[in-house]
């Protein structure tokens, strides 16, 4: 079994050409257009969708099943195998197989890219700049380097000189032989040096073995290894990819845990453990607990939705990471005062990212490996069900931190902690409801709280610093690109000569006002005819990439190729019209908002004439298109 996981992970990095960036995802600008094309083109949509849905009753060219992202019992869901895409007519979901993938798999635009690739092995060419070439050779060097050290590790776990180690796992901490091979645990031998010397037959140089965190050089340069004796965990980012490791002693060395450094191809504040198996489980939350041993123990109880950091506390990243997959965390810290800490600091971080925070509140001193061990899964899933909103969790934290050990309630104390707490948060009705429920707590009148709670507020709002103080918070605009600039765009790179094409000159000030400056540059870019599909990539990345351009822009491309009737000019030219239509509108709307203001009886004749004149343009526009 253990050979499948390893030709699984084996065949995931033949396909993949380097880990860019750390954390792993590779950027799209650094696959081709055509390459995109061939993995859509290998990629057959009827056998895709049939390894996920079953697909048979049939009409035409469309096949039905049962929709996989929606619930139902009757067939809506359609693969047209003619024009390779999928449509849902109950929850209208639908695009190519890409998206397909993205959906199903739940994961990002150039992940799916990735994941289509390596299922018919197609090698992702990377540009041919010399130098981004060997950088990832380089670490396409390391993936294999990693993939040797957890082979050795897998090894030496079978050796019978092991048998201590899998009685430990096996036995003691009653883990299956399944569950261990799924995670690829392995054990590092008590020797010096002896993965260090294998690595190093096999041709891996020492920089490279050092910058992953499997050898050290002591002061009298001898090289030896830094993982030994202890149980191994391989890492895998999101897609599978092994990025480094994870070792639990196993003799009595003070690092009960010691983790690989990061490296160029692993970061840990931008990783979490097995989420790689966590993003697959489509359930309402994920759970968050501290350590290797909780994941894999929970997974092992049916538990599957649980990831982990690193060894670190929670990160920003970390925390953003999570909000792709999921806007509900019950967080399963250790149940000491470290671990009470750690949950407090990473509340708010996932907060920020909008994700709801539950809290699982254990026996004093336990951990959910520990608990779920001494009491078995039904127990751990009532937990889950009565895991504390976060509000609760800080509220019940300061009535601990107010209590004697004997256990009576030092009722300032509490009050005074909780009523800080509650004047933190934002929501009247909120605050309201709890200090009610404190008052009743505590055996006042929820009057005396709510006043208390609210002169703290205005006491925190009077110190805090005058720019966070404005009563709405100035958000940006919320910026959503038009389909008309997106169709033009691919248009553009489609043929860069229709820029001279349009009867008058486009200008940038044809866009939305956020974009302008990109396109000015895209624009003389192709009036030079050097827009090509990479280099719009890559003014993209520049650009902002919350306009989410990249996953948007790739249908037009097959919808220009796919029109026999018409042109790729007049594609540019309907979506010109677009976009003078959507800026002629803009004009209107500004006028008729000042012309609500407006008193002078003057002024408004004025301003209904030139929104008179704007109709009239507009009109004549739509009427152009109709000539066609
Ligand atoms: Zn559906």
């Amino acid at each position: 079994m253990f050979r499948a996981f390893l030709e699984d992970i084996f065949l995931f990095f033949r396909s993949v050409v380097g880990v860019a960036d750390k954390g792993g995802e590779i950027p799209l600008s650094f696959i081709p257009q055509e390459i995109i094309d061939e993995i859509i083109a290998r990629n057959d949509i009827e056998s895709v969708v049939k390894e996920y849905v079953q697909l048979d009753k049939k009409s035409g060219s469309n096949m039905f099943g049962l929709c996989p992202f929606h619930s139902e019992n009757t067939p809506s869901f359609s693969v047209n195998t003619a024009k390779n895409f999928f449509y849902c007519f109950g929850c209208h979901a639908g695009g190519n197989v890409i998206k397909f993938i993205q959906m199903i798999e739940n994961l990002t635009f150039p992940d799916a890219v990735l994941f289509l690739a390596k299922r018919v092995g197609i090698e992702v060419e990377l540009n041919d700049d010399p130098e981004v070439r060997k950088k990832h050779n380089y670490y396409k060097q390391m993936s294999a380097c990693l993939l040797d050290a957890a082979r050795f590790f897998y090894k030496s776990f079978i050796d019978p000189g092991a048998k201590h180690v899998k009685y430990y796992l096996l036995r003691q901490r009653k883990l299956s032989a399944q569950v261990l091979t799924t995670f690829g645990v392995g054990y590092a031998p008590d020797s010096w040096d002896s993965l260090s010397k294998y690595l190093y037959a096999k041709g891996y140089s020492e920089p490279m073995l050092i910058e992953l965190g499997l050898t050290r050089r002591s002061r009298q340069g001898t090289r030896y290894d830094f993982f030994r004796n202890r149980i191994m965990f391989p890492v895998f980012d999101h897609l599978g990819r092994l990025i480094a490791f994870g070792g639990r002693t196993l003799g009595d060395d003070e690092a009960k845990y010691i983790n690989s450094p990061d490296s160029r191809i692993y970061s840990k504040g931008n990783c979490l453990y097995a989420l790689n198996f966590a993003r697959k489980e489509k359930g309402a939350f994920l759970i968050l607990c501290e350590g290797y041993m909780d994941t894999i123990s929970l997974y092992e109880n049916g538990f599957k939705n649980t990831v982990a950091g690193l060894g670190t506390a929670l990160t920003p990243n970390q925390a953003r990471l999570l909000g792709q997959y999921t806007k509900k965390i019950i967080l399963a810290y250790d149940s000491d005062p470290a671990g009470q800490n750690a949950v407090l600091k990473a509340i708010p971080l996932l907060e920020k990212e909008q994700i709801e925070c539950k809290v699982l509140v254990m026996p004093e001193g336990s951990d959910p490996d520990d608990y779920i061990h001494n009491y078995g899964k039904e127990r751990f899933s009532a937990l889950l069900d009565n895991a504390l909103p976060a509000l609760d969790f800080r509220l019940l934290l300061a009535k601990n931190k107010a209590s004697t050990p004997q256990g009576s309630v030092n009722i300032l104390v509490y009050q005074d902690l909780a009523t800080d707490i509650l004047s933190g948060v934002a929501n009247a009705v909120v605050r309201e409801l709890y200090s009610d429920r404190l008052a009743k707590d505590i055996r006042v009148s929820p009057a005396s709280i709510m006043e208390v709670v609210e002169k703290k507020r205005s006491r925190e709002y009077a110190e805090r610093p005058k720019k966070e103080r404005s009563p709405i918070p100035r958000r940006k605009k919320s910026f959503v690109l038009e389909e008309s600039a997106i169709a033009y765009l691919a248009a553009l790179v489609e043929d860069n000569s229709i820029v001279y094409d349009a009867a008058e000159e486009v200008k940038a000030s044809d866009f939305q006002e956020e974009i302008r400056s990109l396109i000015e540059e895209l624009l003389s870019s192709a009036k030079k005819g050097e827009l090509t599909f990479p280099k719009l990539l890559n003014y993209l990345e520049k650009a902002d990439s919350t306009l989410g351009l990249k996953e948007r822009i790739l249908p037009y491309f097959s919808k220009i190729r796919n029109q026999a009737m018409r042109s790729t000019k007049d594609f540019a030219d309907e979506a010109l019209r677009g976009l003078r239509i959507s800026r002629l509108e803009e004009e209107k709307n500004t006028i008729l908002q000042k012309l609500e203001g407006e008193t002078s009886q003057e002024i408004q004749t004025e301003l209904l004439h030139k929104v008179n004149s704007i109709n009239l343009t507009i009109t004549k526009i739509r009427n152009e298109a109709g000539n066609e």
